[in-house]
């Protein structure tokens, strides 16, 4: 392996737009808006988002479950402000946590105002859901003094009485038509910090309300499937959903909803995303499904790895393949690689090239430390960089 990058790494930046063109995805250039200190839209990694299922007002657990999506790599996590008393804890848990919050205001427009002094940096509030003209000038000067940008979230659900009688039932149109009205209230006002969101739980709806958007407005879009489900599920759907926005080059942060630990939207998230090659984050594990031919067990191997590895957060790419059928293949692309073989040993693949013997019963530890002495020499490399 080079010392600089990895396969995984090369295959993101080099492969997708020259030595394999059928990998590329070419992102909509949306305007570039900030939640804090990350970027969201333009040329910036699409970012990925969850939320807190905790009582905001107990901060010490909101800051625990932050705490928690930091670790598996959360680049935004919003939190619910229902209540004064959210709003009220909301300045600790700003403070603890190392990224930037987006407070999910709803109708309170006070709740608006009380999270943008309390360290917000991000307000998911629909402008024009606030109410009087004085109170909507209020919010906004609220998020310009405080550095907030805006989340317009619209949601199938909760489309605007008189379009869902100018459309007849929620649709694509009724939704990008309500974002837009959201949209105009902030333009007005001369504020151009915002994104927007414009959910369903209907894949083939939020997909075709997205691309409406996408061609109408050039502010950054979060996406989501709103009440996707289960982890099962959920995963699935979104991936449909969301992966056939981001493979169009649509999106420009993602949450993965799912009635599940908020920690799993992370994990699915940044799947999602290597997936496609769009962001690169941890070990991006290769493994056969398994068969009659496997030289050790695939599947409880690639289990044991998944939790071993889950704390490095260098990309990095490693195939597990039961047997040389296809083994030698899969570790050509890959940075480290194991395949099975006979005699209850298999062989280990470094960049690509086969390197050594190791016992089954050894492996994974060996692959464990193989791994962890790769991402030290990769998070060196990145503090020397950022010294030049
Ligand atoms: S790589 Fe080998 S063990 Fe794995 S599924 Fe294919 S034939 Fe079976």
């Amino acid at each position: 392996m080079s010392a600089a990058h990895s396969n995984a790494e090369d295959h993101a930046h080099k492969d997708h737009t020259t030595v394999r063109p059928w990998r590329a995805i070419q992102r909509r250039k949306s305007r570039k808006i900030r939640v804090g200190a990350i970027e969201v839209g333009g040329d910036a990694p699409i970012t990925v988002q969850s939320m807190t299922n905790t009582l905001t007002a107990d901060a010490a657990a909101t800051i625990d479950q932050i705490r928690q999506l930091e670790e598996a790599g959360a680049d935004i996590v919003r939190v619910s402000c229902p209540d004064e008393d959210s709003t009220k804890a909301f300045k600790a848990i700003a403070k603890a946590s190392k990224v930037p919050l987006v407070a999910d205001i709803h109708f309170h427009y006070k709740r608006g105002i009380e999270a943008a002094v309390a360290g917000a940096a991000c307000l998911r509030i629909n402008p024009g859901n606030i109410g009087s003209p004085d109170r909507v000038r209020e919010v906004i000067a609220a998020a310009r003094d405080h550095g907030c940008s805006m989340r317009i979230g619209v949601n199938a659900g909760s489309l605007e009485r008189d379009l869902l009688e100018k459309y007849g039932e929620p649709c694509p149109d009724a939704m990008v038509e309500s974002a837009l009205r959201h949209a105009a209230i902030l333009q007005d006002h001369d504020f151009h910090e915002f994104k927007i969101s414009v959910k369903a739980s209907d894949v083939f709806m939020t997909v075709a309300a997205y691309n409406l958007l996408a061609e109408a407005i050039d502010c950054p879009l979060h996406l989501g499937i709103t009440e996707a489900g289960a982890l099962r599920t959920g995963t699935v759907k979104s991936s449909i959903g969301m992966g056939n926005l981001l493979w169009a080059g649509i999106g420009d942060t993602i949450r993965v909803s799912l009635a599940a630990d908020p920690v799993e939207e992370i994990k699915v998230g940044f799947d999602l995303l290597k997936s496609l090659g769009l962001r690169h984050r941890g070990v991006n594990i290769i493994a056969c499904p398994s068969c009659a031919r496997q030289g050790f067990n695939v599947i409880k191997t690639v289990e044991a790895l998944e939790a071993r590895l889950a704390h490095i957060a260098q990309p990095m790419s490693l195939s597990i393949i039961g047997c040389v059928v296809n083994g030698p293949g899969e570790a050509l692309m890959t940075d480290l690689g194991f395949t099975g073989g006979g005699k209850g040993a298999g062989m280990v693949y470094v960049a690509g090239r086969p390197d050594h013997k190791i016992d089954n019963e050894r492996m994974v530890d060996h692959i464990v430390e193989l791994v962890e002495a790769r991402a030290a020499e990769l998070a060196a490399v990145t503090v020397a960089e950022a010294a030049e």
